[in-house]
């Protein structure tokens, strides 16, 4: 094995100040599908951080404006550092003074499929991921379908974006990010998570 997937995201966080999970070895879920989850995290700026279960650890990408259902839409994806499996359920509020200080919500969750094919074949995550185009179908509460994370430019700081794929999903008048605005893990809104602590 190479280097610890999980040593940048170790690297960022105090645990004894974060609420955050250090998270164990990258290991697989319970579920046999992978899993997503879309977290809405209000820190210094208000973004989404899409996760993708791949090889025992979540790929991360922030993306600021969150998914959209209109294909027409192009939303910004900037890929993060990878993170434990364990923040899949990780809700609550990391302290002002810390990386990322904000409140955290799990604003979407479920499995996802692979489905990005070439020349007729699978092509395994962590390869499209290193490609930079990936396409999964989600399966969650508020979002589902085919999504498309495409790599635009090169360089050391890298920038996809996130593209609902046109299928039966596809809806240019439904506007989660606006109108659904509660956890799906605990029915909390930002402001209730918050006051809890
Ligand atoms: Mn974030």
């Amino acid at each position: 094995m190479g280097q610890d997937p999980l040593a940048t995201y170790r690297d960022k966080r105090d645990f004894d100040k974060t609420p955050e999970p250090a998270g164990k070895a990258p290991h697989r879920g319970g579920n046999k599908a992978p899993i997503f989850v879309i977290q809405k995290h209000e820190a210094s700026s208000l973004h989404y951080d899409l996760r993708l279960e791949v090889d025992g650890v979540l790929k991360s990408w922030a993306v600021p404006k969150g998914p959209s259902l209109d294909p027409a839409d192009k939303r910004l994806a900037v890929p993060t550092e990878d993170h434990p499996l364990e923040y899949a359920e990780f809700e609550g509020t990391i302290p002002a003074e810390e990386y990322g200080g904000g409140t955290m919500m799990v604003w979407d969750t479920g499995t996802y499929e692979n489905i990005k094919q070439q020349r007729g074949q699978a092509v395994p995550m962590a390869e499209a991921i290193e490609n930079g185009r990936v396409e999964v179908r989600l399966s969650g509460q508020k979002v589902s379908g085919g999504f498309a994370l495409v790599r635009t430019g090169k360089g050391a700081k890298p920038r996809c974006l996130l593209i609902k794929m046109n299928d039966e999903h596809a809806d240019r008048r439904r506007k989660p990010t606006s109108t659904e605005n509660e956890s799906v893990l605990s029915g909390r809104t930002m402001k209730q998570i918050e006051r809890d602590g």
